[in-house]
């Protein structure tokens, strides 16, 4: 029998994928790359773009066009079998990206083509793909003598296992905390909590109810236990997990790996000849200096801070006026913040779902889509799939088809959860064929019950433009070298723009019209309920922007400025922080760092400013079509040339400035938010 993965297809043979085809194919495939390229390194000493370049693209692209099917699959159609094959390929697929990504021979075979004559005759994007990788290589310490090299795998080999061993501590420490309670106990819950807490005792041979420390646990606790004294029990397991604080103090304490990470990270930093690991960390990020975002932060907490304070000032009226509270703890702030939007909005997402029917939105999506960018979204009914729910479309632009994408919109058993994009075939040049670019998008909404039509919440409508965002990045790509196609390339506070850009739309009158239709009536989302959306909206957003800036600015200097990396100098930066920017001041007990995976077993080391930078980006790209019309074709022209098509081909930067004429600023984004900045003006 053939394998299938190793043949070459235009769209994955999905139905013919087999588990048992996996680990053989990746095996064979990873084995013949790097039999090819170090062929490549062997039979020349002269290297140019076609002898080199594009060899060893298309051997990667064909790796990949053999691992998309699997990797999605794994996620949409997970089976015992498959997640077996899929997990055995995992440290293969590391290896061979160690190897090639350390690879001296490979890194001066590139070097000799920038510095060699044809360098001039390259495009743009072919010159960013070659500074790219010639960049990524030096990160990985390609360039550095033998003795800094060995140091340089250790520090990496040991931060790896710190980063490991931190995500286990946390881990641990949540499963070890778990509080069983009466149902009395948890008055004030939502039904569907409640559920969830009397089915983890069950799992668990107990009585009553059981608290974990999960989110879906433990945070409606907080946001509607009315049991204050519950409320403080759980805030404070939660706070000091893998700490030397709390009910597990000292067990599975974060601590030393805290202080042994940071202290590596510098060494690290140092090695590659950059004054700390911010400067390491920006070194691929689209901004440009420690001293750039930590001015971009605090700027955004000199705008915001009056109004937050206000915001908080207001909880805690409501809550003595209301509830006679004479302070709001940290444990209560979330339990009144509920109560007073309650009071305030009196709009649930359940009233918005019979104008949303799937049926309505999609043709919405794409009719946004189409006055935007000129092109019309097409169903393809035939072709190989591997669920019934997964649809098929492709993009069509003057009669010509330049992208697909396979739609997988519903939960269901064995898919795993949450929303995403992601490349099934990148944009370009195959040879003298163009391949097109392909996407996956996958959501998890309700499926439609019985003959009843497919409703979705508010949310769950701007989950979907949001990842359809991606998903036009990706497809609406002008690239043909795949390194710098689509969302490749794209830096990392970058990429974000695109997805939060088209949430947008999801808020606006007018493509509400197009969008939204009640499944019985077909009368567009009313103005009152629209009305109340956008007010609840921006509900204590200050107060939301002094959280995220806290937990940013933290970060941050923990990677600049924390020299003396002791437990004490880390918990001393983070009260001056706080000192700085927060408004609600955590008790002392609070070790928010202990469990802060993003910076210490995540890829946010100093990068956790990103999601507010592109939140800046987004906004302010989206106030152009404000200024000019949410559907002005020549602002959607304008995006799509100089944002969408371009990619990561060049600077996030430059790309911005192309578009909007100039540098982001901060404005549109507190405007969003509902922030008023009359101190700005
Ligand atoms: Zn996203």
């Amino acid at each position: 029998m053939p394998n299938p993965l190793l043949e070459q297809h235009e769209l994955p043979p999905f139905s013919r994928v087999s588990p048992a085809d996996v680990e053989p194919a990746i095996t064979r495939l990873i084995e013949r790359n790097k039999q090819a390229t170090e062929a490549i390194l062997g039979g020349h000493d002269r290297y140019n773009w076609d002898t080199l370049w594009r060899v060893i693209e298309q051997l990667d692209d064909e790796l990949a066009q053999a691992w998309s099917p699997v990797s999605h699959l794994n996620g949409v159609a997970n089976s015992e079998e498959l997640r077996a094959a899929y997990n055995a390929c995992l440290p293969l697929l590391s290896e061979y990206a160690t190897w090639s990504g350390q690879h001296s021979g490979l890194y001066e075979a590139y070097r000799q083509i920038a510095e060699g004559e044809e360098y001039a005759t390259l495009d743009g994007a072919q010159q960013k793909a070659l500074s790219n990788v010639l960049r990524d290589f030096r990160l990985a310490g390609v360039a550095l003598p033998e003795e800094q090299k060995q140091e340089y795998g250790r520090l990496r080999k040991r931060l790896s296992e710190l980063g490991s061993q931190f995500s286990d501590n946390v881990l641990d420490a949540t499963n070890a905390w778990t509080r069983q309670v009466s149902e009395e106990q948890l008055d004030g819950l939502p039904a569907t909590a409640l559920a969830n807490a009397r089915q983890a005792a069950q799992q668990a041979g107990l009585e009553g109810c059981l608290i974990t420390l999960e989110f879906p646990s433990w945070y409606p606790v907080l946001a509607y236990c009315k049991d204050a004294t519950l409320r403080e029990e759980v805030y404070r397991a939660n706070a000091t997990r893998a700490s030397n604080e709390g009910p597990h103090a000292g067990r599975w304490d974060n601590t030393a790996i805290i202080e042994e990470t940071l202290k590596l990270r510098r060494e690290l930093a140092g090695l590659l000849g950059f004054a700390n690991y911010a400067e390491l960390s920006l070194a691929t990020k689209m901004a440009d200096s420690p001293a750039q975002v930590r001015e971009f932060l605090e700027q955004l907490s000199r705008q915001s801070r009056a109004q937050a304070q206000r915001e908080w000032r207001e909880l805690q009226d409501f809550a003595r006026e209301e509830y006679g509270a004479g302070s709001v703890n940290a444990w209560d702030v979330s339990f009144y913040s509920e109560k007073l939007r309650e009071r305030r909005y009196q709009v649930s997402q359940e009233d918005i779902r019979p104008y949303l029917p799937v049926s309505r939105v999609l043709p919405g999506l794409f009719a946004v889509v189409e006055r935007l960018y000129g092109v019309t979204v097409r169903e393809v009914t035939d072709f190989d799939s591997y669920h019934p729910d997964a649809r098929l479309f492709e993009l069509v632009q003057a009669g010509a088809v330049i992208a697909r994408f396979y739609l997988d919109l519903y939960a269901r058993a064995q898919k795993r959860g949450g929303a995403w994009m992601d490349n099934c075939r990148d944009r370009r040049m195959a040879g003298a064929r163009l391949q097109l670019p392909v996407a996956y998008l996958v959501c998890n909404f309700t499926p439609p019950v019985g003959t009843a039509p497919a409703l979705l919440t508010h949310d769950e409508l701007t989950t979907l433009f949001h990842e359809f965002g991606h998903g036009l990045h990706h497809m609406l790509t002008g690239q043909t070298v795949a390194s710098v196609s689509g969302i490749n390339g794209v830096a990392w506070d970058a990429v974000e723009l695109p997805s939060q850009f088209l949430e947008n739309w999801c808020w606006e009158r007018e493509a509400l019209a197009l969008i939204s239709g009640h499944h019985e009536t077909g009368e567009p989302l009313p103005a009152t309920l629209l009305d109340k959306l956008l007010a609840a909206r921006n509900f204590q957003s200050a107060m939301q922007m002094a959280r995220q800036l806290e937990f940013a600015l933290f970060d941050l200097r923990l990677h600049s400025e924390c020299d003396a990396a002791t437990g004490t100098a880390v918990q001393t930066l983070l009260d001056e922080v706080r000192r700085e920017v927060a408004v609600v001041i955590p008790p002392a007990f609070n070790r928010l760092q202990h469990s802060f995976s993003h910076i210490f077993a995540g890829g946010y080391a100093a990068g956790y400013y990103s999601y507010k930078w592109a939140e800046v980006l987004s906004a302010d790209a989206f106030a152009r079509f404000e200024e000019e019309g949410i559907f002005n074709p020549q602002t959607g022209r304008d995006f799509r040339t100089h944002i969408l098509e371009a990619g990561g081909s060049r600077d996030a930067m430059e790309l911005f400035v192309a578009f909007r004429g100039r540098e982001p600023v901060i404005e549109p984004l507190l405007r969003h938010c509902g922030i008023a900045t009359a101190d700005a003006a």
